[in-house]
């Protein structure tokens, strides 16, 4: 189905790292958009100034870019925004849907206090609200909205369907505050609005808080946006995803190595989801993301299904591609890069490597191989080790350079000492490896070719064929 002029936001507080919640938000809008031809706007709600950082606004952007989310036009700030927030602040005001209040922070907290011990229901009624403009006192006020005081609400949601809040419920709450700063709630409406956000594709912490924004939309007699307010993630536990499940910001997954396809594919799958695949790529999520696929009951992080989906993104990615995620990977982490003998040996190797890494640094480890320059030191081998090297090497020379007819002189070799043919490969590979990790002994004769084989076994046993 193809709707009309989509545009979908992600409206992150830069407060901290980007949170991986945040990040499957954004990624679920993104999806959203680009699967109807929309656009995937980006705004920073950057109006808390203790809490907003400038770096805190870097880490987003940063994440945004690592997991290739790209967004459309410039980002937002809200806090730039304030003088028009504060503008409809005013024309709620003269529209009646808003009123003068000039109840004090004490006033208000003494109405509180007394509706506690009552057992009534703490949400402040403003004295303000119906009084005559001749009562005004020359003071400053805060400009509160209207809300209606019977009926009820209803939120359309198309993830968690019609839900109904009673008005009564709702408050009067403050759009622009005694010193004219504009409240969170005011902004984010008034910011959709003027965006042209069609989607609000957003985490389900935030339902009650339409139902809020939904009363200064009906003021303002604007047109209010699809909602949809998905599920929190939970940890493996059933708990609301925190700290003590391990990673939160978006940033320490890419420190851990894994490919920003594969996480993509991860956070699809973390509350959505299309039959059983559990595997897909980008084109494909993009195909099939919609969002009555999104479930309504949170979803578990799973560590291990991240773990896999990891190393099948590496398996199956393209050498080159795999080869500049690599590079990236080094320099976000601050590691060595490659030089240009490691980057071609490196691009050689990825085929035997690619299959059985779980990260990038898992395969890096296994890497070594080719990254590491002879000679490595492995020690004096044992009489029977130095043997069967000595054995291979005249054999590797004559052999021709292919898999099954080296896999034939591994097996004369151990033919003839009488040993099975894992005897033999054992100590080729540790001579050829120089690492306890490394992908099989023919594999990695078959990467780095026969004359740097018949060095490293010449480093092992001491006697270079060449020398
Ligand atoms: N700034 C809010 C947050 O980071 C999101 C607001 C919204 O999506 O409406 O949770």
């Amino acid at each position: 189905m193809v709707e009309a002029k989509v545009i979908t936001r992600i409206a992150p507080s830069p407060t901290g790292n980007m949170h991986i919640g945040t990040a499957r938000t954004a990624y679920f809008n993104w999806l959203y958009a680009r699967r109807h031809g929309g656009r995937f706007l980006l705004r920073i709600e950057d109006t808390d100034r203790q809490r907003s950082t400038p770096e805190a606004s870097r880490a987003i952007t940063r994440a945004m870019s690592w997991l290739g989310l790209d967004w459309d036009g410039e980002a937002v700030s809200q806090f730039a925004r304030a003088d028009r927030h504060a503008e409809v602040a005013r024309e709620l005001l003269e529209k009646g849907k808003a009123f003068r209040c000039f109840s004090t922070p004490d006033e208000i907290e003494t109405f509180r206090e007394r509706a506690r011990l009552r057992g009534q229901t703490t949400l402040f009624r403003s004295p303000w609200r119906d009084a005559d403009p001749a009562t005004h006192p020359d003071a400053p006020f805060a400009i509160r909205i209207k809300a209606p005081k019977d009926g009820v609400t209803v939120i359309r949601d198309r993830v968690q369907g019609d839900v109904t809040v009673r008005n009564p419920e709702l408050d009067d709450m403050v759009c622009l505050r005694s010193d004219g700063t504009p409240t969170y709630m005011l902004a984010v409406v008034v910011d959709d609005h003027d965006m042209g956000i069609s989607h609000v594709i957003r985490g389900g912490d935030h339902l009650t808080n339409a139902a809020r924004q939904m009363v200064i939309y009906d003021a303002m007699g604007w047109d209010i946006p699809v909602w949809a307010h998905i599920p929190l993630i939970h940890g493996s536990d059933g708990k609301k995803l925190s700290k003590r499940h391990g990673a939160l910001g978006v940033d320490e997954y890419e420190a851990m190595g894994f490919p920003a396809a594969a996480v993509r594919n991860y956070l699809a799958r973390l509350g959505w989801s299309h039959g059983d695949s559990e595997f897909f790529t980008d084109a494909e999520a993009m195909e099939w993301f919609d969002l009555d696929r999104i479930g309504k009951s949170p979803a578990r992080f799973d560590f291990r299904k991240l773990e896999h989906l990891s190393s099948r993104h590496i398996a199956a990615a393209d050498d080159a591609d795999l080869l500049a995620e690599i590079e990236r990977f080094l320099d976000a982490v601050g590691r060595p890069g490659l030089d240009p003998r490691q980057r071609v040996g490196l691009l050689r190797a990825l085929n035997c490597l690619k299959g059985r890494a779980r990260t990038l640094p898992d395969l890096l480890d296994k890497a070594h191989f080719i990254l590491s320059e002879r000679p490595f030191s492995t020690g004096t081998p044992d009489p029977e080790t130095n043997g069967i090297l000595m054995d291979l090497t005249p054999r590797l020379r004559d052999a021709s350079w292919e898999r099954d007819i080296l896999d034939r002189v591994v097996a004369g070799v151990a033919e003839t000492r009488d040993v099975k043919s894992g005897e033999v490969l054992r100590p080729l590979r540790a001579a050829l490896a120089g690492s306890g990790v490394s992908p099989s002994a023919l594999d990695m004769m078959l990467v780095i070719g026969r004359d740097e084989t018949l060095s490293r076994l010449g480093d092992a046993t001491g006697h270079q064929i060449n020398d």
